[in-house]
């Protein structure tokens, strides 16, 4: 049977989200702050400092349409999770700094609840929390490492869960235990960016769909940002374009573009429900290094993601790479053990998109060394939903010129992060990277190994320049 059944494939939420492109910028046109990037980190950015400066000049140039990008494709959910794990970001930036962090994306999640309320955005919003499993005793190691992280650093909202428990709220016979968090939310990705984007521009804002930022030029009285059919010469400027800054010389070595797909089912029938339970409709996430995550979908699917990841030759971004057969395989072999009852459901859609990584993990925040009114937050490592809302509120204290404020000291915010290697050591690094990821995850499945990072993994990175 061909594992995309009669449907074809397109990205499900742009199919579900009809959209009407805005027209291009024909113009010169000058403004207060230019944001680059029509994803969640622009639009939020937007959003935050209208919500501080209602008449602010602000104009959004979009390459493609508001939502082309992560975040008009991603799983959906909005949780707190801003680091690889609460451990490592622990581990890695002490308790009052991962305190901090994980506090203010939390808060995001909450925000970003009560925002699409507040507007009426019909984004399918559900805050059934989070449950992240176990299929083994190594990744229950991570579950344990996560929750004592949680308690050292008196964070509410986290429960542990036995085998039994796990498996009562979803009857996966996979699961050996898990951890529920409170501060999470599903809902549908491009509904949200086209809704907010909606929102940013009844509130004043000009957006530009298919324009791309050809060239950046500081000038003595505004700065530039070109584009084929116009230029805005703007006082401030806000680069939000993730995955795609790789392909700029300033972020070559500081982002890898990586491909996470995702597998969609038909919808289920009743009987099929009723075997999976999942009554509170909470997304699921694994402890690989490649995790799973899953969610249901307001018509009653299942979205299936994870599993593998891809940087493609030179690290490139291409239409063609937004889908993998070689990954749609391992998608639907992994979700069948996970769902044995399930085995004749089939999927109906398949995509992906690039994400962009960073050697610590954390994404990048900052303000260009050549120009001070240029700044920049970039690469969420895959997590991007909840933590953009938290980095609009950074963007927004930078171009205000606000100073060192409670986001601008976030752990990752102006942060000297280790450089990647030049191509093609870089995507040959990456592939090699992978490769003892995925080597991990196969001991993890046979029980082999601690839930520690791989040991190999942990040099590699400490050598990073
Ligand atoms: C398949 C998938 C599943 C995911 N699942 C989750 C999840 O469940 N939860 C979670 O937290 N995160 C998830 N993520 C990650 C999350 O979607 C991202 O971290 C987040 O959307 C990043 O938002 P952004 O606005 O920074 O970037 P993007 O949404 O990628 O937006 C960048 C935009 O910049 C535009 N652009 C690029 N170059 C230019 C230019 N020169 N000029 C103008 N515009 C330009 C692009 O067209 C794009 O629209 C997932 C990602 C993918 C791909």
């Amino acid at each position: 049977m061909p594992l995309l059944g009669a449907y074809g494939s397109s990205i499900y939420w742009h199919e579900t989200a009809p959209h009407d492109p805005r027209p291009a910028l024909a113009e010169r046109l000058d403004v207060d702050v230019a944001i680059v990037g029509g994803g969640y980190t622009g639009l939020w950015t937007a959003y935050h400092l209208q919500d501080a400066e209602p008449r602010l000049r602000i104009a959004i140039v979009e390459g493609q349409e508001i939502g082309f990008g992560a975040s008009g494709r991603n799983g959906g959910f909005a949780m707190t999770l801003l680091d690889m794990s609460l451990a490592h970001l622990r581990r890695n930036h002490g308790d009052e700094r991962a305190r901090a962090a994980h506090l203010a994306v939390t808060r995001s999640v909450e925000e970003i609840g009560a925002t699409i309320e507040r507007h009426g955005i019909d984004c399918e919003w559900v805050r059934g929390g989070l449950m992240v499993v176990a299929a083994n005793r190594p990744q229950l190691e991570r579950v344990d490492a996560d929750l004592a992280a949680a308690e050292a650093l008196g964070l509410g909202g986290f429960r542990r869960l036995s085998a039994q428990e796990a498996q009562a709220e979803v009857h996966s016979p996979t699961y050996v235990g898990a951890l529920h968090e409170e501060h999470c939310g599903v809902l549908h990705p491009a509904k949200l960016a086209r809704g907010l984007a909606r929102i940013v521009e009844q509130r004043g804002a000009q957006i530009f769909e298919g324009t791309p930022m050809t060239a950046l030029e500081p000038g003595g009285d505004a700065v530039r940002v070109r584009t084929p059919g116009g230029e805005l010469a703007a006082q401030q400027v806000v680069l939000a374009t993730s995955a795609w800054a790789a392909q700029a010389p300033e972020f070559r070595r500081r982002i890898t573009p990586l491909y996470t797909y995702v597998a969609l089912t038909e919808p289920l029938t009743d009987e099929q429900w009723a075997s999976v339970g999942w009554e509170r409709r909470q997304g699921i996430e694994d402890k690989r290094n490649f995790v799973h995550y899953y969610r249901r979908t307001d018509d009653g699917r299942i979205l299936w993601g994870g599993s593998d990841g891809v940087v493609y030759p030179g690290a490139r971004i291409r239409p063609r790479h937004d889908r993998s057969a070689s990954v749609l395989r391992r998608l639907a072999a992994t979700f069948r053990e996970t769902f044995p009852q399930l085995e004749r459901v089939r999927f109906t859609h398949h995509w992906g998109g690039p994400v962009g990584i960073t050697a610590t993990f954390l994404p990048i925040f900052g303000t260009s060394p050549s120009d001070p009114r240029v700044h920049y937050g970039l690469a969420y490592n895959g997590h991007g939903v909840a933590p953009t809302h938290t980095g609009g509120k950074v963007l927004r204290d930078k171009a205000l010129g606000l100073g060192v404020t409670e986001h601008t000291s976030l752990c990752f915010v102006d942060a000297r992060e280790p450089r990647f290697p030049p191509e093609p050591l870089r995507s040959a690094g990456a592939e090699l990277t992978r490769r003892v990821m995925l080597r991990q995850d196969a001991g993890f499945a046979r029980g082999r190994g601690s839930g520690e990072m791989d040991p190999w993994l942990l040099r590699a990175v400490n050598r990073l320049g």
